[in-house]
């Protein structure tokens, strides 16, 4: 399993579809949203379908549980129980044992449903891009999972910016639902909190990675190329064919909810999305800069040093 970690409008769907496409993996899209999201309101697949009518997740559905309909109802009573911001505290340090029985029950769906998607699909790793540490904490309880972790970062301006961007339609969403906002504050408060965590989650997994978004699309070839050697998945030769200097070839994939880059298919041109430069209001840029400042540094997007992608040529 490689689990992408990171805030939401940093380039996740495009980095899973990018691990996807290596040779021996398969992208699944955000698998914390399959209950909650994509099989109640029944949203479309990456292939296009809907998820109820989808061949590949109907037969991972009967390989795992025997069809959906049960374990999604289940789940949706068991997944905001288990897997909330604040419970990430308890799995570490010890829980009641009636939490202890609902944390078990949802890493047993899980472990199933992972099992299932290697099975149904042949792959030997499995991207999910399901983005939280909360999810991440408890899937680390799965015995015998071999776990990988991939740290994505953006800029945290360029992050606030997405997040304020309003009319927005969903992506995955049938009846034109809105994506929702965030205030800059909340980007850079929440930006902030999920490095840390994921900082001390690389620190602890055996094998992590992270992957400036900056520099997957402006040097993609090296920057995946790096983050399979340091996930301890080095690529063989041809296993990044479908990456080019500054654009990549997606094939069809059956990956759930995430940004529109699920829909997208055939060579696909990379550029960085900066415009919060120009766009992000002086004010929330320097809220933002403020609050995230020690991990802008960290990560090289301020100070001395920084490296910043290089100026687009077209
Ligand atoms: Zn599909």
């Amino acid at each position: 399993m490689l689990y992408i970690v990171g805030v939401g409008r940093s380039g996740s769907t495009l980095l899973e579809r990018m691990l996807g496409a290596v040779d021996g993996s398969v992208n699944a899209g955000e698998l914390n949203a399959i209950f909650s999201r994509v099989a109640t309101q029944d949203q479309r697949c990456g292939c296009g379908e809907p998820f109820s009518l989808c061949p590949f997740w109907t037969e991972v559905g009967e390989h795992a549980f025997g069809g959906w309909s049960d374990v999604t109802r289940r789940m949706a009573h068991l997944q905001p129980r288990v897997v909330r911001h604040r419970h990430v505290l308890r799995m570490l340090t010890g829980a009641t044992a009636s939490f202890q029985r609902e944390l078990d029950e949802y890493v047993d769906v899980h472990e199933r449903l992972y099992r299932s998607v290697a099975a149904v699909s042949g792959a030997e790793v499995v991207v999910d891009a399901s983005k939280s540490t909360a999810q991440l904490f408890a899937l680390r309880r799965i015995e015998g999972l071999d776990l990988r972790v991939v740290n994505l970062v953006r800029d945290s301006r360029g992050v606030a910016n997405s997040w304020g961007k309003t009319g927005i339609r969903k992506p995955q969403s049938t009846d034109g639902d809105m994506m929702g906002t965030y205030s800059a504050q909340r980007v850079a408060v929440l930006w902030t909190a999920l490095q840390l965590e994921s900082s001390l989650l690389g620190a602890a997994a055996p094998y992590a990675a992270r992957v400036r978004y900056e520099d997957l699309v402006s040097r993609p070839r090296p920057t995946l190329e790096q983050a399979l050697r340091s996930v301890g998945l080095p690529p063989a030769p041809g296993d990044l064919d479908h990456v080019g200097e500054r654009s990549v070839t997606l094939g069809p994939s059956h990956g759930v909810a995430g940004s529109r880059t699920r829909f997208t298919a055939g060579q696909v041109d990379l550029r960085v999305d900066d415009a919060w430069r120009s766009a992000l209001p002086t004010g929330a840029r320097a809220v933002v800069t403020a609050v995230t400042l020690p991990q802008l540094l960290r990560y090289g997007y301020v100070g001395p040093g920084s490296r910043t992608a290089p100026a687009r040529t077209a």
